[in-house]
């Protein structure tokens, strides 16, 4: 029998992945995951949709969702898993889109004021009518409007940190990310470290300080992490007792070159049922 996969990190169409969420769940499927999550960045929109189509196929789907904040003015995000839709969470994640929307303003006025032609209907547009408008989908317009070559062009010309059209957004502190998703009863788990490109010493300083916010478990497998890179992070979870969990950042044809299940050129290959099971237990211990 092959063994099963897991992906606990995914992305649908409702932030800026480009599959619907129950399609997102059959080509997991196809992909012989058994344990599925879906992670959008700041809402649960489609997490009803997902779970629907998991629980017809037979997998074991868990609530996810990414939170962006942010480390000494880096960008950090942190996956939160088991969540449930306490007034008091979605409150949180409302406030979280109306900094994004914010955002998203100045980005158009910086655009326009560089002389390119761009509106927020247009964004919107790419959205397809949900609420999260992200900088894949601006990628988008840039692309076809003719400013930029690909997708990767918009955002090393315009989009990237640091990029000539960037403006940041105002988020919670990693505290606040950590304790909302925590009294919403979810699992709060540091995603992809090599997001920040910390030395060894820094991500032990960083380690630290998440776990004494509440912080319980560290992506240690992810796309963008090589395998030598994989094998520290797994031994510096078992230093600050955190569990392991790891997924593709699946995006669809957002991030083409990975694919939900096994990541890029299957560097992501978790196929140990105990990771989500593990997860799913202190998810139950959290809720008790
Ligand atoms: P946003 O949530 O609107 O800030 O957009 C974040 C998304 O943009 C990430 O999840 C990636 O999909 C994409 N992204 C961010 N930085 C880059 C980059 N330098 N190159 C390509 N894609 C990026
Ligand atoms: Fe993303
Ligand atoms: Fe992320
Ligand atoms: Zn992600």
């Amino acid at each position: 029998m092959e063994p099963c996969r897991v992906d606990l990190h995914t992305h649908s169409k409702a932030s800026d992945g480009t599959d619907t969420p129950a399609e997102l769940v059959r080509k997991a499927a196809t992909q012989k995951v058994r344990y599925l999550s879906l992670t959008d960045h700041d809402t649960l929109a489609g997490l009803a949709e997902a779970e629907v189509e998991a629980n017809v196929l037979g997998l074991t789907f868990i609530h996810g969702v990414e939170l962006s904040t942010d480390w000494l003015g880096k960008e950090m995000h942190i996956l939160g898993y088991g969540v449930q839709p306490t007034l008091h969470f979605q409150s949180f994640l409302h406030q979280m889109i109306e900094s994004r929307n914010r955002r998203n303003r100045k980005m158009i006025e910086v655009l326009q004021s560089k002389g390119m032609k761009i509106s927020e209907e247009e964004v919107r547009a790419k959205a397809g009518g949900e609420e999260i408008l992200s900088r894949p989908h601006f990628a988008q317009v840039l692309v076809e409007k003719g400013y930029a070559l690909s997708r990767q062009d918009a955002f090393d010309r315009y989009l990237a940190a640091g990029a000539s059209c960037y403006v940041p957004r105002e988020s919670p502190d990693y505290p606040a990310c950590i304790k909302a998703i925590r009294e919403a009863g979810g699992v709060a788990v540091f995603a992809h470290p090599y997001l920040l490109q910390p030395s060894p010493k820094e991500l032990r300083i960083i380690l630290q300080a998440l776990v004494k916010a509440g912080l319980q478990g560290l992506e240690v497998w992810h796309s963008d992490h090589p395998e030598d890179m994989q094998i520290f992070y797994e031994k510096m979870a078992t230093d600050y007792h955190l569990l392991c969990s790891g997924g593709s950042d699946y995006h669809g044809s957002n991030k083409p070159h990975i694919e939900v299940g096994s990541g890029h050129h299957h560097n992501v290959n978790i196929t140990d049922s105990r990771i989500p099971t593990l997860l799913i237990q202190r998810i139950q211990e959290n809720r008790a």
